[in-house]
């Protein structure tokens, strides 16, 4: 028998994405199929997503939905079944999903959402329509409010899952919004929505579901310190035993080197001579020359979360030991620069592109020799995962999702050909370093380096292994509070 699931989020690629938590909307649906589980995805009628919509029919009309007018439309949109919030006081609006054409946020994002959240707990208790979802899945603040009216309102609500795709976002307003929500009085305590003396609706939906996924164990471990749990330590620390990591899984469609019309030549584990012609075409791509030593390359954001500071104070070092590298990304202006200065005092071992590219970023996963991720915290992470598929070797920090998905070549790894990566502990330039020049040693022993490179390409990061992660928590979940 089919499972019904309500998906409730601000994004869904490919309709509205800003970053990961697009990709994993849009991927969980066809990652659950085949457990017997149909997603259905709640999301806002923004205009993009209300020109897309085929297929569709009026569920529900609002008269006022937090004082607003707005229709729950059925319909489909590339291949996504979905119900859209067709509010257009609230979503029909230039700009981005939340924030006006000029990057401002916009003013009424707590209706905007709080709307969202109240619509799915609609749909999730059977009031506004038919779909009678067994359980309800919330993204991110956006989201989060729906669990937290599920709460409030009926005695036997269906169980709800909250994830943190991005746990530096709480969704924090202050208290005189309150009355608006159309919360019973004592939600507004500890226990219910308020945080820090406002209202945090991440907070919650923290506070409400039944569970709480982030996207890998080690982060999920990681949020109950200060350092990384912003301001949630505490709540984490207290609801641990319902917070669980599931590591995002990767498009093994679009990513695939055996395919990918990006690159230069194709390949896979038994012809990775080919990456050769990829290297190739990377070093005419940023002006490098031929070298001895491994290519490493960079495709990130550059700034501190992604410890770009420390690799570009270290690019000196790098190439007096023989490495040279490719910087694919954008960020903070005194880091690009940074880069650009080292591209200059090291022509023709260092090469820089500034920018967003992503064809260049297939290219430069096919042809470099290694990634470098020195990232300070890294809730999954999804460039290591490529690189391994594409047996460009990780060199990463070892936190979050990048310590749950490489395995470090040490000793014992490397005798019982387990390694996939390098991971070191501090982002530091001793630490960065350290694992930079082991990189190097071992490169240097090309047999040792391809059998690393073999490893990786065989690990399984597909959807279809996170789906089935995903499907035995709501099965446990439906199982322990069957709707009534
Ligand atoms: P984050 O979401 O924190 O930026 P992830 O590793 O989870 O980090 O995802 C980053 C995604 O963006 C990856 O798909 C990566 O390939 C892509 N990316 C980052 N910078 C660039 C760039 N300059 N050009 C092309 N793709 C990029």
């Amino acid at each position: 028998m089919t499972a019904r699931v309500l998906s409730v989020a601000s994004e869904a690629y490919p309709l509205v994405k800003t970053g990961g938590l697009a990709d994993v909307v849009g991927a969980l649906p066809a990652a659950l199929a085949p457990h017997g589980i149909r997603l259905t995805t709640l999301i806002p009628g923004y205009p993009a997503v209300m020109k897309a919509l085929e297929n569709s029919q009026v569920l529900h009309s609002y008269k006022d939905l937090l004082g607003v007018e707005a229709r729950l439309v059925g319909g489909s949109v590339g291949g996504l079944d979905v119900i859209v919030l067709d509010a257009p006081i609230l979503f029909a609006r230039d700009g981005g999903p939340y924030s006006d054409p000029k990057g401002k946020d916009w003013p009424d994002n707590w209706l905007r959402f709080a709307a969202l959240g109240r619509a799915a707990s609609d749909v999730a208790t059977g009031a506004a329509t038919d779909l009678h979802p067994q359980l309800l899945h919330a993204h991110d603040w956006q989201g989060a409010m729906a669990a937290a009216y599920l709460r409030f309102g009926e005695d036997a609500p269906p169980p709800s899952v909250v994830t943190i795709h991005n746990i530096a976002f709480p969704g924090y307003f202050p208290a005189d919004i309150f009355p608006d929500l159309g919360l019973p009085p004592e939600a507004f305590t500890i226990e219910g929505v308020e945080y820090f003396g406002g209202v945090g609706f991440l907070k919650a939906g923290l506070q409400a579901a039944d569970a709480i996924t982030t996207v890998s164990p080690t982060y999920a471990e990681q949020i109950r310190e200060p350092a990384f749990g912003m301001g949630f330590e505490g709540l984490i620390t207290t609801r641990r035993d319902h917070v669980i990591g599931i590591v995002n899984g990767i498009d093994t469609a679009i990513w695939n080197p055996a395919t990918d019309p990006n690159l230069a030549a194709v390949y896979d584990a038994r012809s990775l001579h080919r990456r050769e012609q990829n290297r190739r075409a990377i070093d005419s791509a940023f002006g490098l020359a031929e070298g001895g030593g491994p290519l490493f390359c960079v495709v990130s954001r550059l700034t501190m979360q992604k410890g770009m500071d420390v690799l570009a104070g270290l690019t000196d070092t790098l190439t007096s030991v023989g490495g040279r590298l490719a910087v694919l990304g954008s960020g903070d202006a005194k880091l690009e620069a940074a880069f650009e200065a080292a591209a200059a005092r090291h022509p023709g071992s260092i090469g820089v592109r500034i920018g967003y590219d992503e064809s260049l970023s297939h290219l430069l996963q096919g042809g470099a020799d290694a990634i470098v991720i020195p990232s300070r915290f890294e809730p999954c992470g999804l460039t290591q995962l490529y690189g391994l598929r594409y047996g460009c070797v990780p060199v990463a920090a070892r936190t979050g999702g990048l310590a749950d998905t490489i395995i470090d070549a040490n000793e014992a790894a490397l005798a019982a050909g387990v390694a996939t990566g390098f991971l070191f502990d501090d982002v530091t330039p001793d630490g960065l370093a350290g694992a930079i020049q082991r990189a190097i040693s071992l490169f240097a022993d090309r047999e040792a380096w391809r059998v690393l490179q073999k490893r990786g390409m065989k690990a399984d990061f597909s959807w279809k292994r996170s789906g089935r992660y995903y499907a035995d928590l709501y099965k446990r979940l439906m199982k322990a509070s069957p709707r009534r």
